[in-house]
């Protein structure tokens, strides 16, 4: 039982992983350029801007970034 808990954290862990060493769209430039920097700092390699966001990935800032642009072009109701 003990073994087969390890595993499942193990799995998880590489996950994270994954997710921490990949790239990811800048919201400011739009280029894949952006990596984690540390506990949820993320930095755009391509023009430079610094932001914080998710601790693993920056989604939740390009999310929010995403929404506001999106509100900011749909017609007003
Ligand atoms: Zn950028």
């Amino acid at each position: 039982m003990g073994s087969r808990y390890g595993a499942k954290i193990r799995k998880r862990e590489q996950a994270v992983l994954k997710r921490q060493r990949a790239l990811y769209e800048c919201p400011k430039c739009g280029k894949k350029k952006v990596r984690r920097r540390g506990y949820a700092k993320w930095e755009c390699r391509a023009c430079g801007a610094e932001f914080a966001g998710g601790a693993y990935s920056p989604e939740t800032t390009v999310g929010s970034a995403a929404r506001k642009i999106l509100s900011a072009i749909a017609p007003p109701k």
